[in-house]
């Protein structure tokens, strides 16, 4: 389930979204962050087969990011998906 209380569902893709600072309709603007599925990937990882340095593998991969949801007009955090 989602944490997220005032804009309703975000994914990790940018969503049409009411930005509550400056009430524009805006197309969230989103950046990916290393979450904490992404260490935890990482550290798996690490574990497994660090001779190979795949373990920096899951800083590239998107998928495995929070996504955080930014007003492109005012800079406002909309919110943040994350993966856990
Ligand atoms: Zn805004």
């Amino acid at each position: 389930m989602s944490s997220l209380s005032t804009v309703g569902p975000l994914g990790d893709s940018p969503v049409q979204i009411a930005c509550p600072n400056c009430h524009q309709i805006v197309l969230s603007k989103v950046d990916y962050s290393a979450g904490l599925l992404t260490y935890i990937f990482c550290g798996g990882l690490f574990f497994c087969g660090f001779v190979l340095g795949c373990c920096l593998i899951p800083f590239c991969v998107d998928r495995l990011k929070d996504a955080k949801h930014t007003c492109p007009i005012c800079k406002t955090v909309l919110g943040v998906y994350k993966r856990l």
